[in-house]
């Protein structure tokens, strides 16, 4: 993912969303939903990993195309570079690190046909600054001096010494002095086509002899400004510690690994950090707790939580980060997910929106802050005392929508010292669409943030003098991952305006995905030094000067309005992980009614355990599960519409940019980019549409349906037009439809054409034969309307007294009530064999009433708010307590009678969006556990668990009609 998100209370109310690892994901994976579309045929396998050629292409030199220069004179304010340059590296560098700065500055000038003994002077030499990495510039006509007090201060300036030349368009540098200095220290990035050490494929890049660091992929994003990433290790691959003598099996080859990783790295400035989720929760069995069961005092499930109050805690933890970062010199730091994300410490458990204590018995009698510090302390002791240098990151990856309890406020103000504090800078991030507020979990681009408790956190950061970083995405996120990078540099410039506001020192800039080098990294290390541009029109120019050169202003409109279209993508999180965005270019269109599921959009295949399992069919026709229960779909549509209109706006400035025979290949894959973005927000938008006129064609006289299908037709038409494009873009650039968490392709020229082939068939054969069918008068969306509906239903009944509390509900109900059972799969044998159930409704609400319950019994109401949608859930027990916190917000009430429990749960019609006046047919079924187990009004096979989505099966749900 994502990461597998732990406890998000969704707008989803059904979601079993308690998840440890992705363990509740694999156990279900293995049960498909029924449907998978097999009759349209398989679509094309996966390409194999030889398809990858943007690895090549990193590993190529950076300036191996030349420079793209046209001829110019010098201008009066210039010195004029081209009769040569000497390079005369004065400055101390006694490890040899600025080796790979010089020899990138040789091949500059070679590729800018300037001979190496020329008469201008490019010198380095020592100075003082104001901070690590400063550098000062100083150009005259004769020499350029590039000052800094430190390597990396130098290295920056021989890469903007290199910008300032192909900002001039030609060997010339501008005269007089640059200054700069970072404000955001570290700028933490990752490998892009780096294995992650999760599903599907469980590879560890420290257990093979690939190179993931090749040099010219290094320099690249050393000229980008990157001066650190991060790979993910565990403690118990790589620590030998006193406390757990059976860890760390391969730990010497892993070892090996990371120390050749770091050195081949810090030779381009770059640090490597680890990354880990530590301490992690011990097996409830492990040995290590036998010998020492004040490790974990809690039993949670298989797992106790790590308990971080005693002298052996204490001691595993400062051993294990002391063991890695004495055995690994020169290693950057730690960014460890101190909470948020797996079982971790006796805190883990409480979910930050939670007031709860730990139940552990030392844990519960302190603050949540101080069992955080407990845990921290240690690790970041030991981390010091091998290496003063190396830099803690402590994340806490709290990413729910709901906003956290107020313990977790307590976090940067009870900070360890020389320890970094991190939180996700969009989680809570809001919005207003149509007049209503929207609220975005994690990964946001197009909201740039940071959200207001993104905001708290950091002012209180800045009061305790505790450093803070961001955790942000930059070249593209869970909105669209499928290109190396989104093109709106515009929304970097308002996250980095203001963590530079906020005190905000660190960055890591993103996770899995959003990393691939080019005009958003550049942006990112742009927007980490002072001085800051004033305006983000300025930077816009800035930012495209270097590269665009004569084109630049045209760039710099056309980045202008990606990121004003951008800034409508839907704010919904569920729109990023189940919507059309990533790789609707290969989804079919289904014309008739399926109720097909949506495919996750950060995965290829199921995986069960520690295989690669078949892959997710096609996504299908459930648009409504990526718009959670926040955007309706006329809403998605229309911001979508203005977000594709825009971008196409961006796209036409760039084709004119494209028609330039001189443009570099580099840049001309640049628009290839903003190309494929653009035909995949169409089709997004196009799928949006498709769907939206198929719902309305349901409930549409003949004459009508007939004019809809014609529009249908016409997306339908498009869709395989600009199939033919990308197909024409992939097969020159193999980064587009690559996903880096995928570790695969989500769209290649293969499966376009297999959809286009869909398509085709939907325009030839099945709209004629839909269009026969309406005109010879038959209802075609009968039962899919409900109109002559299939399987089991139930008419509501008015009852406009159902809602009073002091009468007894035998005296509201008509006598004539239709009592409902629940008795599926089978009949029962013994208890609870009185349950009743049935639904009314006054003016204002539908009632699901019930009779004959038992105190503790359990009874679930599970709701389809509109063809398409996810269900939602409510549920309540039957002396009348809501049960669970994900549940939709409906109100109860309950009494006991002679047949035991009865009462009501009540959902007001306005909570659903429908029309009180006329209420429209629902599907639901009802579920009624008690001490003989759980029985429904339909036999449930509910679909497997997916992440903030209902597992209900809607072919498990049966008509509610109101009269
Ligand atoms: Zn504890």
């Amino acid at each position: 993912m994502m990461q597998f998100i732990r406890g998000i209370t969704a707008l989803v109310g059904c979601a079993v969303l308690v998840i440890t690892g992705g363990n509740a994901w694999m156990a279900a994976a293995q049960n498909l939903p029924k449907d998978t579309l097999q009759d349209l045929g398989a679509p094309p396998p996966q390409p194999g990993d030889e398809a990858w050629t943007f690895i090549e292409d990193l590993k190529s030199p950076l300036w191996g195309n030349g420079l793209g220069w046209s001829q110019r004179a010098v201008a009066a304010d210039e010195a004029d570079l081209s009769r040569g340059v000497r390079v005369n590296a004065t400055f101390p560098d006694d490890e040899g690190v600025l080796k790979t700065a010089y020899a990138d500055l040789a091949d500059f000038c070679a590729a800018a046909k300037l001979s190496a003994d020329g008469p201008y002077v490019i010198e380095t030499a020592k100075a003082q600054t104001p901070v690590f990495e400063a550098y000062r510039i100083e150009v005259t006509a004769d020499r350029c001096r590039i000052l800094a007090a430190d390597t990396e201060g130098i290295r920056r300036g021989i890469f903007k010494v290199e910008d300032m030349m192909r900002e001039a368009g030609g060997p010339f540098l501008k005269l007089g002095t640059v200054e700069r200095k970072p404000f955001i220290k570290s700028r933490i990035s990752r490998c892009f086509f780096g294995p992650i050490k999760r599903p599907p494929r469980y590879r560890d890049e420290l257990m093979d002899d690939v190179d993931y660091y090749p040099d010219q992929y290094l320099n690249r994003l050393a000229h980008e400004g990157i001066n650190g990433l991060w790979l993910t290790i565990t403690f118990q691959d790589l620590c030998k510690t006193s406390v757990a003598p059976e860890y760390g099996e391969h730990a010497e080859r892993r070892l090996a690994k990371l120390r050749k990783t770091v050195e081949q790295c810090r030779r381009y400035g770059i640090r490597i950090y680890i990354f880990s989720i530590e301490p992690k929760a011990w097996e409830a069995d492990s040995p290590i707790v036998k010998r020492h069961p004040e490790l974990g005092r809690d039993r949670i499930g298989n797992t106790r939580p790590f308990c971080p109050w005693s002298d052996v805690s204490e001691r595993y933890l400062y051993e294990s980060t002391h063991f890695i970062f004495s055995q690994v010199p020169h290693l950057g730091g730690l960014i460890n997910i101190s909470h948020g994300e797996r079982r971790t410490n006796c805190q883990s458990v409480i979910l930050p929106t939670s007031d709860r204590r730990s139940s552990c018995p030392v844990c519960s009698t302190k603050e949540p802050w101080e069992n955080i510090y407990a845990t921290l302390t240690p690790m970041a002791k030991g981390m010091h005392d091998a290496n003063p240098d190396a830099h803690f990151i402590a994340w806490f990856y709290m990413p729910q929508d709901d906003p956290p309890a107020d313990w977790v406020y307590e976090l940067p103000k009870h900070c360890p010292e020389h320890i970094t504090v991190q939180f996700n800078f969009e989680s809570g991030v809001t919005k207003d669409v149509f007049g209503r507020g929207r609220r975005g979990a994690d990964y946001w681009i197009s909201t740039p943030g940071p959200s207001r408790r993104y905001e708290r956190l950091a002012s209180f950061a800045k009061e305790a003098g505790t450093s803070m970083s961001a955790k942000i995405q930059t070249g593209c996120s869970h909105e669209v991952a499928t290109v190396p990078f989104v093109p709106v540099p515009g929304m970097l410039y308002r996250k980095f305006s203001a963590m530079r506001e906020l005190d905000v020192s660190n960055v890591m800039l993103c996770w899995y995905f959003g990393n691939y080098p080019g005009i958003m990294n550049r942006a990112a290390g742009e927007l980490s030094f002072e001085p800051f541009p004033e305006t983000e029109a300025a930077f816009m120019s800035r930012l495209a000067g270097p590269e665009w050169g004569r084109h630049a202003e045209t760039v710099a409109r056309a980045m202008t309005l990606f990121t004003e279209g951008y800034g409508h993508y839907p704010l919904v999180t569920e729109f990023q992980y189940w919507g059309p965005m990533h790789d609707g270019v290969v989804w079919p269109l289904l014309l008739r009614p399926r109720d097909v599921p949506l495919a996750p959009t950060w995965q290829i295949a199921w995986h069960t355990g520690q295989h690669i399992g078949t892959p997710f069919a096609p996504s299908g026709d459930r648009i409504g599960e990526a718009l959670g229960q926040v955007y309706t779909l006329s809403e998605a549509i229309e911001e979508c519409r203005v977000m594709s209109d825009l971008w196409d706006q961006g796209v036409a400035l760039l084709r004119s940019v494209e028609a330039d025979p001189g443009l570099l290949p580099e840049r001309r894959l640049d628009i290839g980019v903003a190309r494929a973005l653009g035909i995949q927000f169409r089709s997004g938008l196009n799928i949006l549409r498709f769907y939206d006129l198929r719902e309305r064609m349901v409930n549409e006289p003949p004459e009508k349906q007939l004019v809809t299908l014609k529009e249908m037709r016409r997306i339908v038409e498009e869709e395989h037009k600009s199939g033919t494009e990308l197909i024409s873009l992939c097969e020159r650039d193999s980064r587009l439809g690559f996903h880096s968490e995928a570790e695969g392709y989500k769209y290649f020229p293969e499966k376009i054409r297999w959809r286009m082939n869909q398509l085709k068939n939907v325009l030839e054969k099945e709209i004629p034969v839909l269009e026969r069918e309406i005109t010879s008068g038959k209802d075609v969306f009968a039962v899919y309307a409900g109109r002559t509906p299939a399987g089991v239903s139930l008419h509501s009944r008015y009852c406009g007294e159902i809602g009073d509390r002091t009468r007894e509900l035998s005296k509201s109900l008509p006598e004539d009530t239709a009592w409902q059972v629940c008795e599926k799969p089978a009949p029962r044998t013994a208890g609870a064999k009185n349950f009743r159930w049935t639904v009314c409704h006054d003016r204002d609400a539908f009632y699901v009433v019930y009779d004959g319950a038992d105190k503790s019994d359990r009874i679930m109401l599970m709701l389809e708010p509109r063809r398409l949608w996810t269900c939602l859930r409510y549920d309540m027990s039957g002396s009348g307590e809501k049960l669970s916190q994900h549940s939709h917000k409906h109100d109860v009430y309950a009494r006991e009678g002679a047949n035991g429990w009865q009462g009501w749960m009540r959902l007001p019609f306005v909570s659903l969006g429908m029309d009180a006046a006329a209420p429209a047919a629902l599907r639901i079924n009802v579920r009624h556990v008690s001490s003989g187990g759980e029985r429904s009004w339909i036999a449930r096979d509910p679909w497997p668990y997916r992440l903030r989505l209902c597992n209900e099966n809607p072919e498990d749900l049966g008509w509610l009609f109101f009269k």
